[in-house]
């Protein structure tokens, strides 16, 4: 098997500029802002290590439900915003309210941001959860990139018939799609580039 390309976001610069409360809060100077979501456990700490060729740049497995801020990340050319994961099936139903307001004003009211990363894993069918992320996004028109994590689960078969079942849940073309594995480095590369292409086109 021939080894993954290095993702060009591995070997630069990383500051990491603090937790936010406020979903508006401003960044400067502008750069295209990456947001990362997905439900808890779909591997976003693993992918944003991968991504960024770091070992520990995001915690994996973040105590669920525990925060409501922007993690902010600064890389030379963009910026990475880690989300909270959604999910957590023993939040309490005001968490669980205070967090969707997070998202829901990040996502509404956040002009500077250039596009939602949003991670599912790649062997399951959306949940509940997954769905009512997916209706936010679609109300806040924002520009997705639907990244399905773990792939090293799969065969490449498996893969692909995934890869389909899974847009045909979502309603997204195949093209919308990017399959990832943070253990083997699958797809990472090319979700760097894809983001450094959309941020160009905004910068
Ligand atoms: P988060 O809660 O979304 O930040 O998810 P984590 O990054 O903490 O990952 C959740 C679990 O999935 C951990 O046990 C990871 O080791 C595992 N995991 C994450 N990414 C991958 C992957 O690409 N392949 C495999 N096989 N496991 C993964």
């Amino acid at each position: 098997m021939t080894e993954a390309p290095r993702s060009p976001l591995a070997s630069v610069p990383i500051d990491f500029l603090g937790s936010f409360p406020d979903p508006a809060h401003q960044l400067l100077p502008p750069l295209p802002e990456f947001a990362f979501v997905g439900r808890s456990n779909a591997g976003k700490s693993s992918l944003l290590n991968a991504l960024t060729g770091r070992r520990a740049l995001a915690r994996v497995s973040q105590t669920p439900g525990k925060t409501q801020l922007l993690n902010i990340y600064r890389l030379p050319t963009l910026y990475l915003i880690d989300l909270p994961g959604y999910g957590w099936a023993q939040a309490s139903q005001g968490a669980r309210k205070a967090y969707r307001a997070l998202l829901e004003a990040v996502l509404t009211t956040r002009t500077s941001l250039t596009g939602v990363i949003w991670l599912l894993d790649i062997r399951h069918t959306p949940s509940a959860d997954d769905v009512e992320f997916q209706t936010l996004l679609a109300n806040a028109e924002r520009d997705v990139l639907v990244v399905l994590t773990k792939a090293d689960k799969l065969t490449r078969n498996q893969q692909n018939e995934a890869l389909i079942l899974r847009a045909r849940e979502l309603g997204v073309a195949t093209d919308q799609i990017q399959v990832v594995s943070a253990h083997t480095g699958q797809g990472i590369a090319d979700l760097a580039e894809s983001m450094l292409a959309a941020g160009l086109e905004v910068a």
